[in-house]
């Protein structure tokens, strides 16, 4: 067992809107006793709570060709317009949990790209959200993650910028600042939900309080490991972990004050876990 210490939990940690919704209308569908649920992805990227949802009756397709009928849930980080088509041509019913702030970004693209502009996406590449909004305008828009994918070349005279829901903050500035001396005419909507922003600066400022972070959430979820990097960019031990098991007593020795955040699509149970764990281990929660 380690010594005492403080545990500093973020007020913002836990699911955002968009995924709290997401999961309120799933459960509702169980709930009805729909036999053919099925989510086109992973309905959130946190892998338990995807199997506690399997197991109770959804089935997780990464194609509608995969769906033999029945309900097909868009998941919070919508799809574009070529997915709708195909699931009413397979005669699928839609449950629709894209997040609003993710449609507004999809009509923010639809609405450059008429204006004229060239449509630039700062976000992910790979990630649903920005395939969903790609294909709002057909493909016609580029994508950029980080300044490194900034070939002054391909940027036209008049662009129109908008960034996937989860970007970091700092990093969204630093490309804009980029593409600023290139061109003539630039739009720009800062599309980071806020969630997000709030969950990021919390994290930075919580990071800089204590001596260990501890970040909850799916290893495959974007906005998770954003806070990861946030609280490692200020120097400060991080790890992030989906479950009390991967806890290390070892990480607490001469540690003071341990932070707990958690990501957009992480439930309180998992944090509450994790804050039992801790207590386990010698942890009194403090006052954030
Ligand atoms: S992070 Fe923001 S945009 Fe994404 S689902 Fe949550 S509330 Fe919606």
């Amino acid at each position: 067992m380690s010594g005492s210490f403080e545990i500093l939990v973020a007020k913002t940690a836990g699911y955002c809107f968009g995924v709290r919704r997401a999961m309120e209308m799933v459960e509702k569908a169980l709930a009805e006793g729909d036999r053919r649920l099925f989510a086109f992805g992973p309905l959130i990227h946190n892998p338990r709570v995807v199997n506690e949802l399997e197991e109770r009756g959804l089935r997780t397709v990464d194609s509608l060709a995969q769906v033999p009928g029945g309900k097909v849930v868009i998941r919070s980080h919508g799809v574009g317009p070529r997915i709708y088509r195909e699931a009413r041509e397979r005669n699928l019913e839609i449950v629709d949990a894209t997040c609003p702030f993710v449609k507004n970004v999809q009509q923010l693209a639809v609405f450059l790209a008429e204006e004229g502009y060239q449509v630039i996406i700062i976000g992910e590449p790979e990630h649903a959200e920005v395939k969903g909004v790609l294909d709002s305008v057909a493909g016609k828009a580029l994508v950029l993650d980080k300044i490194e994918d900034l070939d002054p070349e391909r940027i036209l005279p008049k662009v129109g910028v908008i960034s996937q829901t989860t970007q970091d903050l700092v990093n969204f500035q630093r490309l804009i600042s980029a593409l600023i001396p290139l061109v003539k005419e630039i739009r720009i909507y800062n599309t980071i939900c806020l969630a997000t922003s709030e969950r990021q600066q919390e994290a930075a400022e919580l990071s800089r309080k204590v001596d260990l972070m501890l970040v909850v959430g799916g290893k495959n979820s974007a906005n998770t490991s954003r806070l990861t990097e946030i609280s490692r960019m200020n120097g400060t031990r991080t790890y992030q972990l989906e479950s009390a098991a991967e806890i290390d007593a070892a990480w607490f020795e001469k540690v003071e004050k341990v932070g707990v955040t958690a990501g957009a699509s992480t439930p309180d149970q998992q944090i509450e876990e994790i804050i039992q764990k801790l207590t386990y281990l010698g942890g009194k929660v403090g006052n954030e």
